[in-house]
């Protein structure tokens, strides 16, 4: 069979397979389902095995079973106008039990006197007698069904919805695979399949819905986890190498005069794993390879000197140089920082954000586009805002999390491609960060400036409040500070959270009333965010009583203590965001988390799970098997999971097979051109080409 009669089956409506028509297609698009394509590609949730047949005087009242026998007799009993009850006795050589069906007056024909049956249900008792009710059931030996699909097997069990039933669903697919018995080509190369041992595509397709046993379909599924990733490696391995070839990046070399005067007076020296990632990003930009890489770092492992410094070595090539960041709050930050450690250098940074008013804008524009300024920090105003550079060299992304590659590749296609560099503290595992940014190199600051933070966090209940603002008092008393969290700023009538701006009244009146507090929430104007980090910076309010806003970066080194309010709403990376806003400068913190008190026992196992460990790796990972990648990473192709079976975090072996065997084929076969990879080509082309991109993040 040649491709083009291939793609004719697979891509046939779903509309035409026997047993669906027009009525039906309406509710399997609902399921995401248009072609006999999508219907076998549509896999089982999970499979119920009824491979192992009882005899009838086996079967215990409560069990799930399987078993075999002859229709003895069949009863239909009306029990209203519309009600009914039909009993159709089943007999082996051991005994006799009923299968009962309610309301389904229109089966009675089906079960003829005589005729072999087998039946998959549950066991129960009525008026001392064992039944089955609503069985699923087949009819075997002359006559009956030619395969079994319901019963007597493993069967698969599939996502549906409603007016589908599983029965259906089950022949629809059936039928579907049928089909396209002898049309189904292989699309990875031979070399892989035979050096990995997979099973072929047809054979793969045919054991994921009606396996043979439980190793076989473990066999297919994995050989369908390595399609799923395979073609997302050859694509990221493909765009890597366009990367290369196509852009000239600016020419960085020494010497640099700046960048020595400027380690000069850093009130610190860098710390080895500092000083290692920064020998990475020079060489990338010395050796013309160009420098496009993911820095991971711990909360407070130092990210933003490194980019600091990293950016100078452009500045000394007179470049100018970018720094984009998530909130404006924090782009304050970054800014004031860095000016102060730039005094006196003849270095002109600028502050660019949106709620700048429109004339101060227009000057950035100007000094931007005049190249008068040197180095820019903001947030996504610097992508959304027509700004012209005159000749930006570099770029920097800090907390990469809450942008997505298209913002990336935005702010990378100005004039010239700027070399850049992407900060992260949510660390990712390499499996995941080869995924998602496949187009990156990787670094990571492994050791923390003061070691790992001393932060103990204790999850605590409400019954614990008053000690918990013992505990807060004292701290203020000996100067420290405190943040404390509340999950929304306002009450709303749907849910009765506590609330920042309602808590702060209280907290200051009643509970810390010789303690100045201050409040800070995303709604505030930038003036007033500003001016409570500057009071709170300076000491000048013991606690801060806020929301989120303060997740990334915001560095106060005297907060030492971290209450948050309904733990149970925050998402495990989020939390160990917040934490790394205490203990910075290597004091002691406390992290205090309160779930609200209809939080479930998942919820608190995933907070006692927080609460044993600050190891940013450990918290991310976590995060990735309770929420999976799909969720986290929004890594997304045609609005469908790209992994419908791969967990890229668990599968581990997979993953480091596809990267090793994805550089294999693009290495010796660039562009997919040798007759043996042809289907590789073809499917690269017909399913991932197009349209393939990688969604954006967060
Ligand atoms: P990150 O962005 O990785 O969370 P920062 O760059 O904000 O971390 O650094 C956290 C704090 O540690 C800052 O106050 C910074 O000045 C300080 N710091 C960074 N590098 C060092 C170092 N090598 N020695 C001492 N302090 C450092
Ligand atoms: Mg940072």
């Amino acid at each position: 069979m040649n491709k083009k009669q291939n793609n004719d089956i697979l891509r046939t409506s779903s509309q035409y397979v026997r047993g669906v028509g027009p009525a039906r297609q309406k509710l399997l698009l609902n399921l995401g389902i248009r072609t006999v394509e999508d219907l076998i590609m549509h896999f089982p949730r999970k499979y119920q095995d009824r491979s192992n047949m009882k005899k009838i005087s086996e079967l215990e009242p409560g069990d799930d079973v399987t078993f075999s026998g002859v229709v003895l007799a069949v009863s239909l009993r009306k029990l209203g106008r519309r009600r009914s009850l039909l009993t159709v006795a089943v007999g082996d050589e051991t005994g006799r039990v009923n299968l009962v069906f309610f309301n389904q007056p229109y089966l009675e024909d089906r079960f003829k006197q005589g005729k072999n049956i087998i039946a998959s249900g549950r066991v129960n008792l009525y008026r001392g007698d064992k039944q089955v009710s609503a069985p699923d059931f087949e009819f075997t030996g002359r006559g009956g069904d030619k395969r079994l699909i319901h019963t007597g097997r493993i069967v698969p069990v599939y996502p549906s919805t409603s007016g589908i039933s599983q029965r259906m669903m089950r022949r629809i697919i059936r039928t579907a695979l049928d089909r396209c018995s002898g049309s189904i080509l292989e699309n990875l190369p031979a070399q892989v399949i035979g050096e990995l041992g997979l099973m072929t595509r047809e054979e793969s397709f045919r054991q994921i819905h009606y396996p043979e046993g439980y190793e076989v379909l473990e066999t297919a599924r994995r050989r369908f986890k390595f399609e799923e990733l395979f073609f997302i490696h050859i694509l990221l391995r493909e765009r890597r190498k366009r990367m290369a070839q196509k852009s000239s990046r600016p020419d960085v070399s020494p010497p640099y005069p700046l960048l020595r005067k400027l380690l000069g007076q850093l009130p610190f020296s860098l710390t080895e794993s500092q000083k290692k990632v920064m020998s990475e990003i020079r060489s990338d930009m010395e050796s013309g390879r160009g420098l496009s890489r993911l820095v991971q770092g711990d909360v407070g492992s130092g990210k933003t000197v490194v980019s600091l410094l990293s950016m100078f070595m452009a500045i000394d090539c007179g470049y100018q140089t970018a720094m984009m960041v998530p909130t404006e709050l924090l782009a304050l930050q970054h800014f004031t920082r860095i000016r102060d450690y730039l005094s006196g250098l003849p270095v002109r940074v600028e502050l660019l954000v949106g709620s700048l008013k429109a004339m101060e804008k227009k000057e950035i524009h100007k000094g931007l586009a005049s190249g008068e300024i040197d180095m820019v920090i903001g947030t996504q105003a610097l992508i959304q805002e027509a700004i012209s550079f005159r000749r930006l060299g570099f770029a920097v992304i800090d907390e990469q999390h809450r942008f997505g590659v298209k913002q990336r590749a935005r702010l990378g296609s100005r004039g010239e491609l700027p070399h850049f560099l992407v900060m992260t503290a949510t660390p990712i595992p390499r499996s995941l960060a080869q995924i998602v940014y496949g187009d990156l190199e990787l670094s990571v600051i492994e050791k923390l400036p003061f070691g790992r933070r001393k932060v103990t966090t204790e999850v605590i209940t409400e019954d614990d409040r008053g000690e918990c603002y013992s505990l807060a008092r004292k701290v203020f008393r000996k100067g420290e500070q405190a943040f404390i969290l509340y999950p929304l700023i306002e009450e709303t009538e749907s849910s009765d959270l506590k609330a920042a701006v309602n808590e702060f009244e209280t907290l200051q009146k009643e509970v810390f009333p010789r303690f100045p507090l201050g409040l800070l929430h995303g709604r505030m104007s930038y003036q007033e965010k500003s001016m409570a980090i500057e009071s709170f910076k300076k000491g000048d309010i013991s606690a801060l009583v806020t929301t989120t806003v303060i997740e990334v970066g915001v560095d106060i080194p005297n907060a030492s203590l971290l209450i948050i309010n309904n733990a149970e709403r925050f998402g495990l990376a989020q939390l160990h965001q917040l934490r790394g806003r205490i203990g910075r400068k290597g004091k002691e913190g406390v992290c205090y988390l309160i779930p609200g008190e209809d939080a479930g026992g998942d919820s608190l196992r995933r907070l006692n799970y927080f609460a044993s460990t600050t190891d940013g790796f450990r918290v991310a990972e976590k995060d990735l098997q309770l929420r999976g990648p799909g969720e986290i990473w929004g890594v997304r192709q045609s609005g469908r999971p790209v992994f419908r079976l791969l967990n890229p975090v668990s599968d581990t072996e997979i993953v480091k097979y596809s990267w090793k065997k994805s550089e294999e084929l693009v290495r010796d076969d660039p562009g997919l051109k040798k007759k043996q990879n042809r289907v590789v080509a073809e499917y690269f082309r017909d399913y991932y080409k197009p349209g393939m991109e990688i969604a954006d993040i967060g």
